[in-house]
């Protein structure tokens, strides 16, 4: 990894949890002491964000939301602003994650707005994008992500852009146990970090791009020794805190 990023290890529980599993999951990680000089996150469901304000609040582990809303407040039954997040401490918000693009028919555009609404209220947007196995066969794997990417620059100005993380998550390796190479996944970082140098030299610079899908204890750190792999977006191994914590001690 670059030395001007620090590495960002999150972790995103799904769904999954409850105030009990959750107490001791996160008392476990606010009690270890997390030596790499990484940045430690959590991305949690909605109704336990507060929660996370309270066991957090005095630690170096931040947390997130897994979805937000793309607008800022008014008629839109069932969803969570920025603001209402911004007011808990919350730090990040996944976006488009691609369980989400699949379930619920999110768009690039949409993806794009929620990324824009979340900076507007200082929430850092992590932005997945990835191929699916047939996309991938198709030879499509640069052009999907290039778009999908492409989408949320086009709304953002360069200062904005900056503030974005992107996670490679190829959708075929979330929840499989089957993990991209650590070459494989070189290869797409390094053409979304020229997607971005395209636009900026100097968010291409900042921005951190994640790797996701089935990362865990045994693969992180080869992961994470690529140039353009920054940390990880962490489903599965992020609901056990040993497997959390030794990805973190990896990085
Ligand atoms: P996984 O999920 O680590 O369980 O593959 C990653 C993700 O979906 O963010």
């Amino acid at each position: 990894m670059a030395q001007q990023r620090r590495t960002l290890i999150a972790g995103n529980w799904k769904m999954n949890g409850s105030l009990s599993a959750n107490s001791a999951l996160l008392g476990e990680l606010s009690g270890a002491s997390i030596a790499s000089a990484c940045e430690v996150l959590v991305c949690v469901p909605f109704v336990y964000i507060p929660q996370c304000e309270v066991f957090l609040a005095k630690t170096q582990i931040a947390f997130g939301a897994q979805d937000v809303s793309p607008h800022q407040s008014g008629a839109y039954t069932g969803e969570i602003s920025p603001a209402m997040l911004a007011d808990f401490s919350c730090k990040y918000a996944i976006v488009g994650h691609s369980e989400r693009r699949a379930y619920h028919h999110e768009s690039n555009e949409l993806v794009a707005q929620k990324a824009l609404q979340s900076l507007r209220s200082n929430i850092y947007p992590i932005v997945c994008v990835g191929e699916t196995l047939e996309q991938r066969e198709a030879g499509k794997t640069n052009e999907v992500v290039v778009a999908q990417l492409q989408a949320v620059m086009d709304v953002l100005d360069e200062g904005a852009l900056a503030r974005i993380v992107v996670a490679y998550e190829p959708v075929w390796a979330i929840g499989t146990g089957k993990t991209a190479t650590p070459e494989m996944a070189q290869d797409v970082h390094a053409v979304l970090r020229k997607t971005l140098a395209v636009r900026s030299d100097f968010a291409a610079e900042k921005v951190r791009i994640l790797y996701g899908g089935s990362m865990k204890p045994e693969n992180a750190k080869e992961l994470l020794a690529m140039p353009d792999i920054d940390g990880g977006l962490i489903g599965g191994a992020s609901l056990k805190a040993v497997d959390f914590l030794s990805i973190v001690a990896a990085a």
